[in-house]
């Protein structure tokens, strides 16, 4: 292998396991097709002078958004269990789901995707089209509350082969993706590329995004403030499903898989993020007006699309802080995939 080769390979592994070598053999990790990190950062100061957008949009060339990010973890974690199927659950327009379902056909892996109920909208129904085309067992449930149950049953049956994931995959590795990210802007705040935020704000739906980016500007020492906006019920019946609790449990998770395997990780006192629970509106999937604008706003000043569901709300939020804290940096993490997937085959 000449120098070049092996120069370009070092640089692809995450910058979690470049920084604490003694993960780079314990923790699972592959070069998803198509992954283009790290995501650019970039000034919206034709919206407001100190304000920032890291583009996770273009996380992958295949499929972007958080979704890519977490599957590159997820996938090797399968793989090395030896697992052949991957079962998972989300809305009818899932991203998560996509995006699984692509890099699963790319990968040959089985994938089946049990389905719950969620408003129409042209996301939605161009979603569930690519999970058809791209070859995922499709099974709808109905209500949330009954799609989780099938998941559970199901996952109580036990099928050697089958892979279980939460939905928006939001388990250990999911969570890890996002550790890493955090890793990644600290690198591009070293570079100059950006000043150091003072506010990072995401959008919160199965929580791996913020659990992650949380836990990992703390190991990674950067003094940041991490904002989730809330978009998904914080209650599912009698059960947290999306509050500070829940998400601290899975910073707290992945903090101990980390520490269990380079216990020279720093030892921190884990702080709670703090949820927005002002931008939910009517329910999940649900426009709301300000998202609504928001959206407008950021096509026609810088021709970068949101959607409804998740990033228009987060973006809604992020302008909030932004006009009331002009001193301070801000910067807004894009979660949306921005391929066009229509060329799919
Ligand atoms: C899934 C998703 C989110 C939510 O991320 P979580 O890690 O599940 O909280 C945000 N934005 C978009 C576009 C998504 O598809």
């Amino acid at each position: 292998m000449n120098a070049g080769t092996d120069q370009a390979s070092r640089m692809e592994v995450p910058h979690l396991l470049r920084v604490f070598p003694a993960l780079t053999q314990a923790v699972p990790w592959s070069n998803l097709p198509g992954s283009s990190l790290p995501t650019p950062v970039e000034p919206l100061s034709v919206i407001s002078e100190r304000l920032w957008i890291k583009r996770d949009d273009l996380s992958n060339q295949l499929y972007g958004g958080n979704k890519s990010r977490k599957l590159a973890f997820i996938l090797a974690d399968l793989q090395q269990r030896g697992k052949r199927q991957l079962v998972t659950f989300g809305a009818t327009g899932t991203n998560h789901g996509v995006a699984t379902s692509l890099f699963c056909q790319r990968l040959g892996i089985d994938c089946t995707i049990l389905l719950f109920d969620q408003p129409a909208s042209q996301t939605v129904t161009r979603n569930y089209a690519l999970m058809q085309r791209m070859g995922a067992h499709l099974i709808p449930c109905g209500s949330l509350a009954n799609t989780v149950a099938h998941f559970y049953l199901w996952q109580r049956l036990k099928q050697p082969h089958a892979y279980f994931l939460f939905a928006g995959g939001s388990d250990v590795p999911g969570v890890l993706a996002f550790v890493n990210a955090a890793f990644e802007l600290k690198e591009q705040i070293q570079q100059g590329l950006l000043p150091s935020p003072k506010v990072v704000i995401c959008p919160v739906g199965s929580s791996a995004t913020l659990a992650g980016l949380s836990l990992g500007m703390q190991l990674a020492g950067l003094a940041i403030d991490v904002q989730g906006v809330r978009v998904a019920p914080s209650h599912l019946g009698p059960f947290a499903a999306c509050t500070p609790a829940t998400i601290r449990r899975l910073m707290r998770r992945t903090y101990q898989y980390l520490k269990r395997r380079a216990p020279s990780l720093p030892d921190i006192t884990l702080v709670t993020p703090t949820l927005l629970e002002n931008y939910y509106g009517a329910g999940y999937g649900e426009a709301t007006p300000e998202g609504l604008a928001a959206m407008r706003l950021l096509r026609e000043s810088c021709g970068i699309e949101l959607e409804q569901t998740y990033t228009a709300k987060a973006f809604a939020a992020t302008l909030d802080i932004a006009r009331t804290n002009p001193t301070h940096d801000v910067l807004y993490w894009h979660t949306f995939n921005s391929v066009d997937m229509t060329p799919l085959p």
